[in-house]
């Protein structure tokens, strides 16, 4: 795939889907700015790249803040000497029900699920119409895809995601930048793992985890660099004719 040279930002790289990636583009030969609101986990992996000979910065900040996104944006662009690629994949989840959830909660998943993306991309956008061949690709997720309970500001900001990721695609289609949504289906990250964790049961944590990916097709939870390996393909030259998808990579929940 040829990402080789191309200047990358990711969102939530400190952990999880966010760290495979950012490790996926750095062995391919990307340039990697990792921005999360975790400093230690985010410079851990940074160190990690840059100790592998690959160019790699972190940048602090809270995806969900408006007031910061400009000044980051700006100051890994100056950094990198321009951005190629956002893979703008912070996300922030709520286990809640229709009665459960509060109007903090809601605000709270919408702001960093939807707004942050567009607000990224807006920041962005500037240095991705000035490479030539730019990018976006959005983490997403199998329950923007379809109705999945007990989960509502979650799946209702995953849904507008996706519907943001065609209608930016469509904007920008003549303009050589791309946009696209990977969606995971059950994937094994921290943020999983936090999920089905329960105070009263801390021995039970892998059970869940097996329940949970008794569910998938697949019979088993996906990996982080699964994911990693089809938002590093979209973000490539091989994918320049590819914008406006929505990919589910989900062992075939979305099949059934
Ligand atoms: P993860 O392991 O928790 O990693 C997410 C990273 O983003 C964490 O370092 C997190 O920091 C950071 N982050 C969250 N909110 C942030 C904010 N407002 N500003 C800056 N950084 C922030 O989670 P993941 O499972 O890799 O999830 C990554 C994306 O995949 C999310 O958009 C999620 O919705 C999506 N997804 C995941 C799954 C799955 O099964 N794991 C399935 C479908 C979609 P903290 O640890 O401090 O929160």
């Amino acid at each position: 795939m040829r990402v080789a040279g191309k200047r990358v930002l990711v969102t939530g790289g400190a952990s999880g889907i966010g760290a495979a990636s950012a490790r996926r583009f750095a062995a391919e030969g990307a340039h990697v700015a990792v921005v999360d609101r975790d400093a230690e986990r985010g410079r851990a992996v940074t160190d990690e790249l840059a100790g592998r000979g690959a160019s790699a910065r972190f940048y602090r900040a809270d995806v969900g803040d408006p007031g910061v996104v400009g000044d980051v944006v700006t100051q890994v662009a100056a950094d990198l000497g321009g951005i190629d690629v956002l893979h703008s994949n912070a996300g922030a989840v709520a286990g809640s029900t229709v009665e459960d959830t509060d109007l903090a909660d809601w605000d709270r998943v919408h702001a960093v699920n939807v707004r942050a993306p567009w607000l990224w991309t807006k920041a962005a956008l500037p240095y991705l119409l000035r490479s030539g061949a730019g990018a976006v690709v959005f983490t997403g997720s199998t329950s923007g895809m379809v109705g999945f309970p007990g989960a509502i500001a979650y799946t209702s900001s995953k849904g507008g995601l996706l519907n943001l990721t065609r209608s930016l695609a469509l904007e920008l289609a003549e303009r050589n930048v791309t946009v696209n949504a990977v969606c995971p289906g059950h994937i094994d990250t921290p943020m999983t793992r936090g999920f089905f964790e329960s105070p009263d049961d801390p021995g039970g944590l892998e059970g869940r985890l097996a329940a949970h990916a008794a569910t998938v097709p697949m019979k088993r939870l996906g990996r982080p660099e699964e994911v990693a390996a089809f938002v590093v393909f979209l973000a490539s030259d091989d994918a320049r004719f590819c914008t406006g998808g929505i990919y589910p990579c989900d062992g075939g929940m979305t099949a059934a």
